[in-house]
């Protein structure tokens, strides 16, 4: 081979070469342009959705799109993107803060609709899955959308099950006891029970009347119910005209003694200055007799006159001696008894205010003590509790509140009856009475709710004994019809801090329960400020 061959093979070789090359990069290009064709257009589209989310981004964004089609170089569009992820950085930031402010807001609405007296058993749970659903926090807000809407459905079946039920309360009373099928009212009843055991009457009165009050409770008829109505009024005014009775009676004898006193004062007065004029008359008389006496012996002629003539007025002044002396005895006699009257008169007195004074003390720790339970009543509560605030304020230390209630206590009532429902509270109360540490107080709130108030007692310690009490509850050994039943506690807790009042710290121990019931029931949670 020559050399102009060899020279024109190898050029041959270099043009395949330069062809294979052109048509790698047209094909390279033609694949870089076919992606930027799709990335462009589904970055600019990417970019409109989050449209609307923050001014700043929306203008770097549209910057972003003109860039993007009218082929901009690289490094512009690099800057651009630099600013971009800047921008999304921070409001990721304001993201996760209004996600976390949505999340808290939805629960907070979720446990107050919780919170709802009188909420239809199946509304209770759905609420309560629902809040299940969404204790931890979501990614999005979007993924808060269906959840809230599920919120505001349940709200809504509240507000309607409400307003069913005052018209129902409107209706029924208009037509207290019998409707149109002399169906007794059994609400209205057992309304009227639990009024009836918060009534301080005497002991004899509240026997009677919780004997009406069983029959009251089992009568199955409108009229029957009426006689019972008009029983329970009867026993009433007898205590009200009884504690009227011994309150006239009281004022009567007040009344009589302190007239007799007045008398008797009046008339020690009088009589003392009667026998002061007396004694002042006698006297002058003694002195004019002594007078007499000295004038006869100044005039006297002889002794023999003097003699006779002194003898008859030592006489006459003998005699008025002997008067003088047996006046006093008498009137210091009068005087004594009149005294001796009157101490009976005001001993008397006393032992009657005394037995008044009890009967009002008496009186005053029945308006503290819940009648049912015999445990402090919510006045009590009220009374204590603001005192220990006011302590607490003074000199911060350990005070803590427990708010509890009884677990589907609506269904003891229903299954086995009112009477077992009242057994159940009274033993419940007297094992949380019995069980606690001495420094804590016991109170009944109000139906099937108990509070605590404990000083002295960290974190720690206080949900220690209250998981034993809990543990000791739901283990009571209840018997209903010859059913064994367990009876659970939800309890809530809180430590006082000293940005609280009595209402915000009441309000926490009671979120602390109801989280406590959210959570499944008989439980303890501990609630921070
Ligand atoms: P939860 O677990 O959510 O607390 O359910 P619950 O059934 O305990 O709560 P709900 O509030 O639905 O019902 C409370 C019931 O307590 C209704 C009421 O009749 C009853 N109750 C309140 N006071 C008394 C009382 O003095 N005696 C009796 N026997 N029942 C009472
Ligand atoms: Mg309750
Ligand atoms: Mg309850």
């Amino acid at each position: 081979m020559n050399t102009k061959t060899v020279a024109a093979s190898q050029m041959q070789v270099l043009k395949n070469k330069l062809n294979a090359a052109i048509e790698s990069r047209t094909s390279l290009e033609e694949d870089f342009s076919h992606q930027s064709n799709l990335l462009i257009p589904f970055i600019s589209k990417l970019s409109l959705v989050s449209k609307g989310v923050n001014l700043e981004l929306d203008n770097r964004l549209a910057q972003l799109r003109v860039l993007l089609t009218k082929s901009a170089p690289i490094a512009d569009i690099e800057n651009k993107i630099v600013e971009i992820s800047k921008l999304l950085n921070r409001h990721t930031a304001i993201n996760e803060e209004n996600i976390s402010l949505l999340h808290k807001q939805f629960n907070d609405a979720g446990l107050n609709l919780q919170k709802s007296r009188g909420l239809p058993a199946d509304l209770r749970r759905k609420l309560r899955v629902l809040l299940k659903e969404t204790e931890t926090t979501k990614d999005s807000i979007t993924q808060y959308i269906p959840l809230l809407s599920q919120l505001i459905e349940l709200y809504d079946q509240s507000s309607r099950t409400k307003a069913d039920t005052s018209q129902e309360n409107a209706s029924t009373s208009a037509i207290p006891l019998n409707s149109k099928d002399d169906t007794i009212n059994t609400k209205l009843i057992e309304q009227i029970s639990v009024c009836l055991s918060k009534l301080h009457l005497s002991t004899q009165h509240k026997k009677e009347l919780l004997a009406i009050n069983k029959k009251l409770i089992n009568d199955t008829k409108s009229d029957d119910v009426l006689k019972r109505f008009l029983e329970i009024f009867d026993v009433i005014v007898a205590d009200f005209q009884s504690e009227r009775d011994s309150a006239k009676n009281f004022l009567n004898t007040l009344n009589d003694t302190l007239t007799t006193v007045q008398t008797a004062v009046k008339k020690t007065l009088t009589t003392c200055s009667e026998s002061q004029s007396t004694n002042k008359k006698i006297n002058d008389k003694l002195q004019h007799q002594l007078r007499d006496m000295s004038s006869t012996v100044e005039n006297a002629m002889s002794l023999e006159n003097i003699k006779l003539d002194i003898n008859t007025k030592l006489n006459s002044i003998a005699e008025t001696l002997v008067k003088k002396t047996a006046f006093e005895e008498l009137s210091q006699k009068n005087l004594a008894t009149q005294l001796d009257n009157m101490a009976k008169k005001v001993k008397d007195l006393e032992t009657q205010s005394q037995e008044f004074a009890k009967k009002l003390a008496e009186q005053q720790r029945k308006s503290m003590q819940d009648a049912l339970t015999k445990l402090s009543n919510r006045a009590a509560f009220d009374e204590y509790f603001t005192k220990k605030m006011v302590s607490y304020h003074r000199k911060p230390f350990d005070l803590a509140l427990v708010v509890i209630d009884i677990d589907d206590f609506k269904r003891i009532n229903d299954t086995y009856g009112h009477t077992a429902g009242d057994k159940t509270l009274q033993v419940i109360a007297n094992t949380l009475q019995k069980k606690v540490s001495k420094n804590i107080f016991v109170a009944r709130y109000g139906g099937e709710e108990f509070v605590l108030i404990c000083t002295g007692k960290g974190e720690a310690a206080l949900s220690s004994e209250l998981n034993q009490l809990n543990n000791c509850i739901a283990h009571l050994p209840f018997k209903f019809k010859s059913s064994k039943v367990n009876i659970t506690l939800s309890m809530g807790f809180t430590h006082i801090t000293k940005n609280d009042n009595i209402h915000t710290a009441f309000e926490r121990a009671d979120q602390a329960m109801y989280k406590a019931k959210a959570q499944g029931k008989n439980q303890v949670i501990y609630l921070k400020s």
